[in-house]
């Protein structure tokens, strides 16, 4: 139970000892939806963002821009840039960014099918919105190189520096995430 992100072992320890004191039908209806949550929960095909569809709403609405995809590291970010109402195209969801420390190199994150959806064509834009850590950096440094390697004419930018250098993108302020977006700038390596 500490293991949740966000709870401490103390509160673990007080939501066990709650569920406890409940009625086994209640405790029994709480794991049921708990699983079932978890079972119909996809990422979707495209963007690998959360969904209960194979194609999330995102992706599937006709009134956002398909020519451009904002490249975050989670599903978190992508939570955080649309509540900054900055419409940045469509997604996708990385699962992570390139950590030689942790062994995560570019297969294991989804690297492969975001150079897949832009040789399909049709994309404009990439936008790298990842964290500004020295991962971050590899990371972008790396879409880069893979892109310029295909041949690929997209544009390619990245969000402004406003968020402070070390900040996760989910931990930024709307107004400033909303702003780094307006204000990105042209990525060249
Ligand atoms: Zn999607």
């Amino acid at each position: 139970m500490s293991s949740l992100p966000g709870v401490g072992r103390r509160t673990a320890l007080r939501l066990v000892l709650n569920l406890l004191r409940r009625p086994d039908a209640e405790v029994h209806a709480f794991a049921d939806a708990f699983t079932r949550l978890k079972s119909e929960i996809v990422y979707c095909r495209e963007c690998h963002n959360i969904s209960d569809t194979e194609i999330c709403p995102i992706c599937g609405s006709p009134r956002r821009d398909h020519t451009t995809i904002c490249v975050v590291e989670n599903v978190q970010d992508v939570m955080s840039i649309e509540n900054t109402g900055q419409r940045a195209g469509v997604y996708h969801v990385l699962g992570g960014v390139i950590s030689p420390m942790d062994g995560i190199g570019p297969k294991d994150i989804e690297i492969d099918s975001l150079i897949e959806r832009v040789a399909k064509g049709g994309i404009d834009e990439i936008i790298l919105a990842l964290p500004t850590t020295m991962e971050g950096d590899t990371t972008n440094f790396y879409i880069y190189r893979r892109l310029q390697n295909m041949g690929s004419e997209v544009k390619i930018t990245q969000i402004a520096r406003g968020v402070a250098v070390g900040n996760q993108i989910e931990y930024t302020d709307e107004i400033t995430l909303g702003r780094s977006i307006v204000n990105r700038t042209d990525f060249n390596g």
